[in-house]
């Protein structure tokens, strides 16, 4: 319960559970869900719909049980296990929907390694390999030495042999080519990986337009 801070829980009738929400501002990699440990259900993602079911955000269950509890949101599907409070059992949401519109700005994503990262699904964009997170860099395609900003069009995920060899130089310079033309995190971009958190839950397809 030491990270209730961070998600902004105010002590209040706890649903007396262990488990620690990341914060649910930018798609996470799934973490393994196993009925058999809380914390893992707790952590598990949930599908968030606005209020007219356009998906927004993916969130943990942690969380979405907070905003259903404070009655911002409500469970659209649900999963098979339940947690209990004191004086209820509530059925773990798989998708859920916020209660009233909110209004989702163009630019939402906050430029970061994180997003940059989420954005190009950690895989090299010179020569395309998947690599774990502490394996990539960034790579400014314009180097910052002749100018490139820090910016989404110019920042992608590199490995460091690529960055390497890539040096001060832009990618035709250096014989690379980019796999795809950089662009801002848009809610285009957080919805396919939505559909990549969520390929295992068949209950967010539809709202996923599978
Ligand atoms: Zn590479």
């Amino acid at each position: 319960m030491e990270n209730r801070h961070k998600i902004g829980l105010r002590p209040r009738p706890a649903i007396g559970l262990g488990g620690v929400a990341r914060d649910a501002a930018a798609p996470q990699p799934a973490p393994a869900a196993s009925p058999a440990s809380r914390p893992s259900v707790m952590q598990a993602p949930v599908l968030v719909l606005n209020a007219t079911f356009e998906p927004i955000n993916v969130t943990a269950v942690r969380r979405a049980l907070v905003l259903m509890l404070k009655g911002v949101a409500q469970a659209e599907e649900t999963n098979h296990s339940e947690v209990h409070s004191t004086s209820k059992a509530i059925q773990v949401p798989s998708v859920i929907r916020l209660l009233s519109y909110r209004h989702i700005p163009q630019q939402s994503r906050a430029l970061s390694r994180k997003n940059i990262l989420l954005r190009d699904r950690n895989t090299c964009q010179f020569c395309g390999e998947a690599l774990p997170a502490s394996e990539l860099t960034l790579d400014h395609v314009m180097p910052r030495s002749r100018g490139g900003r820090s910016s989404w069009e110019n920042l992608v995920a590199s490995c460091y042999t690529c960055n390497n060899r890539k040096g001060d130089r832009t990618p035709e310079e250096a014989g690379l080519k980019l796999r795809r033309r950089p662009r801002p995190f848009t809610l285009h971009t957080s919805r396919q990986l939505m559909r990549l958190i969520g390929h295992r839950d068949e209950k967010w397809r539809k709202y996923l337009f599978y």
